[in-house]
């Protein structure tokens, strides 16, 4: 076990990283970051665990971060998903540890927006603890409150949780944060789209105030970030590795321009013609996701699947372990659940609906960066645009600073709507009993 004293001794610094000033923040240049962990100064047991892992070397984010988090600085480190921002924040927390019996109640907080990253944190946090003693526990809603309470009153030195969750114990007492010195705000930008922000903001005023230390993870830092940032955090100091990954310089990315009623057509020729091992396919609301799932199981029989928020908690996690287990290769999502999902091998992106906020692009777009030996590989992105969504179009490339490629949509596709459009008079049209017209959906192709 480690020292319990933070480990400020050195005086670390990155060269070229700006205090929270987002206008004049450069991205840093990872060749001017330490290309080992070796020159991170970890202790034996954290460099043994390292290797165990398979964790050749640091990623930028983090080397940029854990120097300045062992140097209890507070951070705002924005990095796309997929760069290792877990193992950056539980590294340091790992390294700063007091033993469970010196320090008896929580030592480390890290709030999440979905359930499905408390328990991916979690793992990733016990596998770097291995044999370290150190208990984490993952606190989340839809599942029974009880459990968690009695782990949680047996000692838990790291916790993991949504911020529902954690105001739920707060409120019946059964979290201890007078001793918490390390709070991570893990996919910030994430948890306020979600509308958590009071949530976050009520924890926060809850945790000690005196040598807190606070983190904040983002893969991107809109205005509410940095007011959050400003308000409860010490002088944080912003590390950007982002831009050149965040605008997916290692994923092509593509667009359509279709009309809604031949996306699926689309779709399903996407998928035959790229067969692909894995893909998700982006839908903007659960009911949409569930139809296009139901639909594509049809193409595809056994071969699709449906994951949104509405679906019990069990539900979501066996889509996921069957989903990571390769029993199926189309996973259809909404951009909640989309976001906490770390799977490998992931090479393809489908927007089958625009997302609503340009930040869901580049975070659907990044759920392809796949993290190998030599950093993040490629993947593809197909966005489908709505004839009339040309603004939308525009406003991704503003976001991303990039044009997307245009493809055709393939003739077979478009023989088939063809085919389809010209069948629909056959059919007598549903009538309107008050105005006796057909719907206007029909009045269209008639
Ligand atoms: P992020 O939070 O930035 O989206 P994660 O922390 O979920 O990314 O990490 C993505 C994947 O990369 C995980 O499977 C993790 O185990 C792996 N990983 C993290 N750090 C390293 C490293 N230094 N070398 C190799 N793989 C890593
Ligand atoms: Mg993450």
């Amino acid at each position: 076990m480690l020292e319990p004293a933070r480990r400020c001794e050195k005086n670390r610094s990155i060269a070229s990283s700006g205090r929270l000033d987002l206008e004049s923040a450069e991205p840093l240049d990872p060749a001017s970051l330490p290309q080992t962990f070796g020159e991170l100064d970890l202790s034996p047991e954290m460099m043994r665990s390292l290797k165990r892992c398979g964790y050749d070397r640091p990623t930028p984010i983090q080397a940029a971060l854990i120097p300045l988090a062992l140097d209890d600085i507070d951070v705002l480190g924005q990095a796309r998903t997929g760069t290792g921002k877990t193992a950056a924040f539980g590294i340091s927390i790992l390294e700063q540890i007091a033993p469970g019996d010196e320090i008896p109640g929580v030592q480390a907080m890290i709030l999440v927006p979905t359930r499905e990253l408390a328990v991916q944190v979690r793992d990733e946090i016990d596998k770097l603890a291995t044999g370290q003693g150190v208990t984490v526990t993952a606190v989340y809603g839809g599942k029974p409150i009880r459990g968690q309470i009695e782990k949680l009153r047996r000692g838990s030195m790291i916790v993991v949780g949504t911020p529902g969750r954690i105001l739920d114990h707060l409120s019946r007492r059964t979290i201890d944060l007078s001793e918490l010195w390390c709070v991570v705000l893990d996919e910030a930008d994430r948890m306020l789209d979600i509308g958590f922000r009071p949530e976050i903001e009520k924890i926060l005023r809850q945790c000690p105030k005196e040598g807190r230390q606070t983190l904040l993870l983002s893969a991107t830092i809109p205005p509410a970030i940095e007011r959050l940032a400003r308000r409860y955090m010490r002088e944080p100091q912003l590390i950007n590795v982002s831009p050149k990954e965040i605008s997916g310089d290692t994923i092509e990315q593509f667009y359509y321009t279709v009309d809604h009623e031949d996306k699926f057509l689309l779709l399903t020729e996407l998928l035959r013609e790229h067969n692909p091992a894995s893909a998700i396919i982006f839908c903007r609301t659960k009911r949409r996701t569930d139809a296009i799932a139901r639909k594509l199981e049809k193409a595809f029989p056994r071969e699709a699947c449906a994951m949104h928020g509405d679906m019990a908690q069990t539900a979501r996690d066996r889509v996921m372990k069957d989903y990571r287990e390769k029993r199926f290769r189309f996973l259809v999502a909404t951009d909640v659940v989309g976001r906490g999902i770390d799977i490998s091998g992931i090479s393809h992106i489908v927007n089958f609906d625009v997302p609503s906020f340009s930040d869901d692009y580049v975070h659907r777009v990044g759920r392809t960066g796949r993290m190998t030996k030599d950093g993040v590989t490629d993947g593809v992105a197909f966005t489908f645009i709505g004839s009339d969504e040309g603004g939308e179009l525009t406003k991704i490339e503003l976001r991303i600073n990039r044009e997307l490629k245009r493809l055709e949509v393939p003739e077979s596709v478009k023989d088939q709507a063809v085919g389809r459009r010209n069948a629909v008079p056959d059919l007598p049209p549903p009538v309107d009993p008050l105005t006796k017209h057909p719907p206007k959906k029909y009045r269209r192709r008639l």
